[in-house]
């Protein structure tokens, strides 16, 4: 490898020493109690070598990386660099942190985001890393001392704000760092893009770096990025030859759900108070009057609900963020100036009263729900008045002709997305590019099949009464007209008169504005934007005015119904992190460790977050360790928590036991919601990290042992697992398997049956292919 292995060795160890040494110091003082763990600990640094997985289950408490992170990291750690294109809640952030710990050199985080840099500092103090940050927040001699320790080699990583880092002196300063920086990693790269809501100027300037340092690997991350933008990041950052990383868009525990709007702010309290009663989450509108009425109407209804938008002051925007971000149960009210660098795990839902502009706008929005992927809901109320709203704003804009084709194209592509008949997930992800066929089972298309009927002759209906009254009203008024209603409108235009009038009393109100809603969206109506935004025929409505065109149109759910209804109708289960739980001694336990954590984070002034996550509280509730050992093996546990916070927890845990007593281990938690391949494969690495055998797990998670094998023989494949690891067999058994695959003749090389029948049928399958993977990951290696 090209990094200095030996300098990274070193830094590494001294990470560890003084860990040990405050471990030494707790002791001493008698803080752990439970047991000497002296040795277990020496034995969790110093064991095997320094990885990046290694780093990341002992630091972070993780098992195993997600979807390309360990790709990522190994490319920006011999020098590349590196595009990466994941959701929001993905995984990026570990992408460049891990290579932080581990290459010489402190790694250098761009990001635009003053107001969270502080929290995400914060955050990676908690997992023991040396992390700061350089802004003009700082006094002038605080940032002299974050230069001091930075000319000291004593940081790991350091967050600072473009314009600071583009300053000669910083750039000096870097320029006399031993060792040189790591890496530069830009977060937020779409920043750069001038046609972006979030273009940040100085990020434009950022290819200097490039320039004045062009042996420093450079990784690049964003969220959003769509091939315009993407090839904009490219050449404003000179990436021309970095590696792109586009990474696997779904978020599985995501629920979309996509409801015809008639009173959205009714519909909203409806959905939160039946699914989200006190729990975070986020509304979207697209106006800041909208917001702060929206916020004042939520308020009167006794939620935590606060405004953000640009036309507040910034010390107002601040106290809410904060707020946000530290209590919990808060829900903000925001335009789409709120929310990029968010990383509250745990919101639980995200709402939109308007359309968004795109859909890489609404994935970006929806993502940031439900990071800790326990399940979240990305509700969206969507009407006619939403389309011609922004086929307006589209036409008024002040961009040249060829940018808003573009925009009128997303805008195309997001009405598809909420008049899809089919599986919701599967467009967004084929709009993304990754093709996806079937049904994802947890979204609202999914859960209640979307019923389409024949609507020709509706359509017509439609269509020739907005031809018979001049092209020029709106749909309320066209409704009225073809359900022969008097009122002041109809009787002055003498609307009365007209052929159409009352040909519609076979429909209700409701079902006609849902077809003049579907007939804008595909198209088949245009808005009149120069006029008062009145619908008109276009090209398209003569061939089904003609009868040569059919038309199928969607059956829009009754609204009152919600998701939770429909979910159990279907067999599956409401969309709910747990929360509340029907044993009572479960529920005491679930409120003290919560409160516990309440009290740590009050103590340090930091979001109850930052200590653990939820998904950890609940891995406590449902493998109540016993020991520090035990509790080192929980999802989210990494070594300095175990440290600080290891004893506190399993105080609470005694104390609840010795009130209620210790149930029966219980098996290993299983997600709720249906896992993606990559989640179920996941959880095998997990449970058998945990010390559990294939056949165990097997019967545990009621899967075949071939399955089992199989997603071990793919961790195996990513270097995640050693052979020896994964199975249980004697070295010689393992050299007798190996030499047989390498015996099979050249023109079927490593093909299983051939094995498994020299060796007398004695290993199944799945034996064999984790083998065969160990032999492909050695190859890899040589
Ligand atoms: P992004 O920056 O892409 O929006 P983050 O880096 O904030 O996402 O990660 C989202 C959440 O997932 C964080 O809480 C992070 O700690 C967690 N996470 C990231 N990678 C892993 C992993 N390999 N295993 C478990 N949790 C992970
Ligand atoms: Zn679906």
């Amino acid at each position: 490898m090209a990094f200095c292995h030996e300098h990274a060795l070193e830094r590494m160890s001294r990470f560890w020493a003084s860990f040990l040494n405050t471990f030494h110091r707790n002791t001493e003082h008698g803080h752990f109690h439970k047991e000497t763990l002296t040795s277990d600990f020496r034995k969790m640094m110093s064991s095997g070598p320094l990885t990046p997985l290694n780093v990341l289950r002992r630091v972070f408490g993780y098992n195993a990386f997600r979807g390309q992170q360990a790709a990522i990291i190994d490319h920006l750690l011999t020098g590349g660099d590196a595009l990466v294109l994941m959701p929001t809640g993905g995984g990026k952030s570990l992408c460049y942190q891990i290579p932080a710990m581990i290459r010489p050199g402190v790694g250098v985080v761009v990001s635009p985001l003053i107001a969270l840099m502080h929290d995400q500092v914060q955050a990676l103090r908690q997992w023991g890393v040396k992390a700061v940050y350089l802004n003009s927040s700082l006094s002038s001699d605080q940032a002299r001392q974050v230069e001091n320790r930075l000319l000291a080699g004593d940081l790991d990583l350091i967050y600072v704000a473009p314009e600071r880092l583009l300053t000669e002196r910083f750039l000096g300063l870097l320029a006399r760092l031993q060792p040189a920086p790591a890496f530069f990693a830009i977060d937020e790269a779409h920043c750069v893009s001038q046609w972006g809501h979030d273009f940040r100027p100085e990020y434009v300037q950022l290819a200097v770096l490039h320039e004045r340092f062009p042996k420093i690997p450079r990784i690049a991350l964003t969220a959003t990025a769509d091939g315009p933008t993407r090839r904009e990041i490219i050449a404003r950052l000179k990436l021309e030859e970095a590696q792109q990383f586009i990474g696997g868009f779904d978020r599985p525990n995501l629920r979309y759900r996509v409801v015809p709007k008639e009173n959205g702010r009714r519909q909203l309290v409806e959905f939160v108070e039946q699914e989200h009663q006190g729990e975070a989450g986020i509304v979207y509108c697209l106006s800041r009057k909208k917001v702060d009425e929206t916020a004042a109407y939520l308020q009167t209804r006794g939620w935590e609900a606060l405004p953000y938008h640009a036309g507040m002051t910034a010390a107002a925007r601040t106290t809410n963020q904060d707020r946000f971000l530290r209590e919990e149960g808060v829900v903000m009210v925001a335009t789409i100036a709120f929310g990029m660098g968010i990383d509250k795990p745990n919101v639980r839902f995200v709402a939109h009263l308007d359309l968004p502009k795109s859909l890489e706008a609404y994935y970006q929005e929806t993502g940031r729900a439900g990071r800790d992927g326990l399940p979240a809901d990305a509700w969206l109320a969507y009407g006619l008045g939403d389309v011609v709203l922004l086929r307006r704003i589209l036409a008024e804009s002040e961009a040249d002709e060829e940018h808003k084709r573009v925009e009128q194209h997303k805008l195309e592509a997001m009405l598809g997305y909420c008049e899809t008949t089919v599986c919701r997930r599967r467009v967004l992800l084929t709009y993304f590019g990754e093709e996806r066929d079937g049904s994802c089972g947890n979204c609202d298309t999914c859960l209640e099949p979307v019923r389409t009927w024949d609507g020709t002759v509706a359509a017509q209906k439609a269509l020739s009464c907005v031809y018979r009254t001049g092209n020029r009203f709106g749909a309320a008024h066209l409704v009225d007209v073809l359900r022969g209603r008097d009122t002041e409108r109809v009787l002055r235009f003498g609307h009365n008169r007209v052929s159409t009038y009352g040909i519609g009393k076979d429909l209700e109100e409701g079902q006609w504005r849902s077809i003049y809603r579907q007939l804008v969206a595909t198209g088949l109506l245009a808005v009149d934007v120069e006029g008062h935004g009145g619908l008109q025929l276009t090209p398209a409505s003569r061939p089904v005015l003609r009868g040569e065109v059919p038309v199928r149109l969607r059956v829009d759910p009754q609204s009152r119904r919600s998701v939770a209804d429909m979910g159990m109708a279907s067999g599956t289960t409401p969309n709910r992190a747990v929360r509340t739980f029907n044993n009572p001694a479960d529920q005491a336990l679930w409120d003290a460790l919560k409160t516990r954590r309440r009290e740590l984070a009050d103590e340090q002034g930091v979001p109850a977050y930052v200590i653990f996550h939820d998904t950890t509280l609940l891995a406590m509730l449902e493998q109540r360790p016993v020991n520090l050992t035990e509790m080192a093996t929980l999802f989210g546990v990494g070594a300095r928590k175990l440290e600080s916070y290891g004893h506190a927890f399993l105080d609470v845990l005694d104390a609840h036991a010795e009130r209620y007593g210790r149930p029966e281990r219980p098996p290993p938690r299983v997600l709720p919601s249906a896992p993606s391949v990559n989640e179920t494969a996941e959880m095998t690495l997990s449970l058998l990290l945990q010390g559990q055998t294939p056949e165990a797990i097997a019967a545990h998670r009621n899967l075949k042992i071939s399955t089992i094998y199989g997603h071990l023989a793919r961790a195996i494949e990513h270097g995640e697992l050693t052979v020896t690891e994964a199975i249980n067999l004697e070295s010689a058994e393992l050299v007798a398997i190996e030499d047989a695959f390498r015996a099979l003749p050249s023109d079927s090389p490593y093909t299983l049956k051939p094995v498994f029948e020299v060796l007398g049928g004695r290993y199944e399958y799945g034996i064999l292919r984790c083998v065969r993977a160990g032999m492909g990951q050695a190859k890899n290696r040589e």
